[in-house]
Parts: C-alpha cells; structure tokens; sequence
C-alpha cells in the first residue's frame, strides 16, 4: 500500500513497488549499491526516469557509484507502509478468490489477508488457510472491527456494485476490482482495476499484430 507520498507524483509512486523488490533482492545478496543503468535493465524502466524518480526522495546516485541500497530500501520502507502491517479482506471466494486466500502476500510485504466474504452456505463458516470466511451480511461490522479498508473484489460481475455500495458502507478507501465490472465510487475511495481476461486478450493481440517489437 503507498501511504499519502507527499510530493511525490503519482506515476512515481505506481514504480515504487518495482523498485522496492528488485532493491530488497539485491540487498539480500549483500549488494550495497547499483547504478541507473543495471537498474533500469532489471524493471525496465528507462534510466533517466529512473534518476527522477529517485531525485524525489532525495537518493542522488554518484557517479560511479550509483545508489545506496540500504538507503532507499528505508525511504521505501516508510513510504509504502512497508512498517505496519495492512489488513485486507477477500469479498467473493470463488476460483479467483481463493486463489488468492492461497496466495503469500506476507511474502514480500506487511500484507495480510484476515477475513473473507461469501454468500455461498457451503463455504461461509470454514476457515481456509487459517483465514476465516463469513457470510457478506457480517461484512461491515467485521471489516470495522479488523480495521480492514483495503479489500480484493471477486464476486460475479453483477454482484460488483451492490457489494461495492455495502463496502463503502464499511468506510472502505481502496478496492482492487478483479471483476470485469466497472464500480461507480466517491472520490475519496480508488479502486484499482485488474482484469485478467482483458490483459490476456491484449498481449495475444499485441503478439498477432506486432511481432516483431
Ligand atoms: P466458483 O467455481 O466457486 O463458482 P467462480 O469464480 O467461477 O468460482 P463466481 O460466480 O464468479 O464463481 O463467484 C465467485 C464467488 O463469489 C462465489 O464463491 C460466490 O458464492 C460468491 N458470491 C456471489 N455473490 C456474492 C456476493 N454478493 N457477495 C460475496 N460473494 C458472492
């Protein structure tokens, strides 16, 4: 999650996660500097962008240096919330969802999944990889009470803005939209969108169309 980045521009702040593995990687080999250039051949990102992304929070590579490791892995750290832990809450434990529910994000960050939604009576009251599922009409008490503002949508497609409308009910800020729909919310709330068959279907139009780049 990128917390409020300040000055930071919002394009910045989309790359930051890029950087942040490939940075927590290199430190974990015990690599302590890197330069533009071997940067930007690893998150593809091209290294003048990189340098200005990087002058944001006051990491001015040397020449022939390059970059401290440690030292923007402790502004990435404090600026992706890297430091607290953020409680997220999976709505709809279906094939998607509960891939998911499998899914490790405690693995590279302080992400937790702790409580999933369903309607389904054969699925609300298990408990799948230790993560509890109800049933949705608990969900505005039980996101309040486990400070869960983050959560991951995967109901059916038309079941996405009335559950949307009952989680803005529960003051959620930040939706990742897994279904197809396009959700109407307020402005204080984002949603990020990511549908998968779309995806697939642009990279293999991509691939017909422009083979060779
Ligand atoms: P499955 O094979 O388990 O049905 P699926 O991903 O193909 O998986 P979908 O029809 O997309 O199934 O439904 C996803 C999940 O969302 C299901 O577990 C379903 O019970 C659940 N679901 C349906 N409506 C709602 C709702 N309003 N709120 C929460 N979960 C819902």
């Amino acid at each position: 999650m990128i917390e409020e980045t300040g000055k930071i521009p919002q394009a910045t702040a989309k790359r930051l996660p890029l950087y942040h593995r490939y940075l927590k990687y290199l430190h974990e080999s015990g690599k302590e500097r890197v330069s533009s250039a071997e940067l930007s051949e690893a998150v593809k990102v091209d290294s003048a962008t990189i340098r200005r992304d990087f002058s944001y929070f006051g990491a001015l590579g040397k020449k022939g240096y390059g970059y401290n490791v440690s030292y923007i892995l402790d502004f990435f750290s404090k600026t992706l919330s890297q430091d607290k832990q953020t409680n997220v809450a999976i709505i709809g434990v279906g094939n998607l969802g509960t891939a998911l529910l499998h899914y490790n994000f405690m693995k590279n960050n302080n992400i937790k999944i702790v409580a999933a939604f369903d309607v389904d009576a054969n699925k609300v009251g298990t408990v799948q990889q230790n993560i509890p599922i109800y049933h949705l009409n608990d969900m505005q008490d039980l996101l309040k009470e486990n400070k869960v503002e983050v959560v991951i949508l995967t109901v059916p497609s038309d079941e996405a803005q009335t559950t949307v409308d009952r989680l803005l009910e529960a003051d959620v800020k930040g939706i990742l939209n897994f279904t197809p729909a396009r959700i109407s919310v307020p402005k204080h709330v984002r949603v990020h969108h990511i549908d998968l068959t779309t995806e697939l279907q642009t990279l293999i139009y991509f691939l017909e169309n422009y083979p060779n780049k």
